[in-house]
């Protein structure tokens, strides 16, 4: 049986899906003067920061930009799914905030692309917080880190996102410390405006006292599904809170997003032409294009 003269719902998406893969293949990207390093953080658990980390960065490794994610979390998501060992003894950001490592000497490329590379976090990393009390300015240990792994690099590196834990801990400090931006990922669910009131006040801590430069950079809808009232109705609310910094790519619920990390990779190259991996890629053309939101 042929698919040629139907119409259906799955031929329609396809069509779409198609012209966007397309558009997506056509957008060149310049590079952005300065790099730009863009924390993922919300302190509520399971909205899609590990998969907003990763799918981003690998869309703009495909597009040319230097790419490098710091996982920043214990859990070690962002290293599996950019296919980057992260066992017992393989040295991380453990190493680069405790023992003061290069971060160089801890970097790894990811599998996926050239441009793609990872500092892993192993499971030691749960330790860190206690191992950094008594550091003197131990909010500024990455940054640091960061900014000479930067200086030191022959090829500049274009884009750096950060992983951060579901907790508003001393490795989520270090990474607002260390990034120009936060890119807020919320999730078009129940409750999901419960709790941004008070990311956005830690937030604004962390301006007034350690980084005084730090901006909003981007909020991104996830895990919408269109097929509920529920989700068009948060996502209408967050755009009517946060005009200027949601991004107008929304990330709808897809099973191949959350399937690509059991695969060791992200899903730009799992599936690039699925809904949730064009939503990812759009995003990335999207925060580029529009480059620092004053
Ligand atoms: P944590 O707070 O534990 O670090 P997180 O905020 O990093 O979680 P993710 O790990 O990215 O969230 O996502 C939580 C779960 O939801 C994962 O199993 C992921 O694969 C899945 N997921 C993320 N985004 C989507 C999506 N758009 N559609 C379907 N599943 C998704
Ligand atoms: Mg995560």
């Amino acid at each position: 049986m042929t698919l040629a003269g139907q119409n259906t719902p799955l031929l329609r998406e396809m069509t779409v899906n198609n012209e966007r893969a397309k558009r997506v293949a056509e957008t060149v990207l310049v590079p952005p003067e300065k790099t730009r390093i863009l924390t993922i953080s919300n302190q509520k658990g399971g909205v899609g920061k590990t998969t907003t980390a990763v799918n981003l960065a690998a869309s703009l490794a495909r597009k040319g930009m230097r790419v490098l994610v710091i996982d920043l979390d214990p859990q070690g998501n962002a290293s599996t799914a950019l296919g980057v060992e992260h066992h017992n003894g393989v040295v991380g950001s453990f190493e680069v905030l405790v023992d003061g490592l290069a971060m160089a000497d801890a970097v790894k490329q990811s599998p996926e692309h050239q441009n793609l590379l990872c500092l892993p976090a192993t499971i030691d990393l749960a330790g860190a917080e206690i191992e950094m009390v008594g550091y003197e300015s131990r909010e500024h240990v990455l940054a640091r880190s960061l900014q000479e792994f930067l200086a030191s690099q022959e090829h500049p590196i274009h884009f750096v996102f950060i992983d951060s834990p579901p907790s508003f801990g001393l490795l989520t400090v270090n990474a607002l410390v260390a990034a120009t931006e936060v890119l807020v990922p919320i999730q078009c669910e129940y409750y999901a405006l419960e709790g941004v009131t008070q990311l956005m006040n830690n937030i604004d801590r962390v301006r007034k006292g350690l980084n005084p430069n730090l901006i909003i950079g981007g909020i991104l809808l996830t895990m919408f599904d269109n097929r509920t009232n529920l989700s068009s109705d948060v996502a209408e609310d967050v755009r009517k809170y946060f005009p200027k910094e949601t991004l107008n790519a929304t990330i709808p619920r897809s099973v191949r997003l959350s399937e690509a990390p059991s695969y060791q990779q992200t899903a730009i190259s799992y599936d690039p032409k699925n809904s949730g991996s064009l939503a990812y890629q759009e995003a990335a053309i999207e925060l580029a294009q529009r480059g620092v939101i004053k």
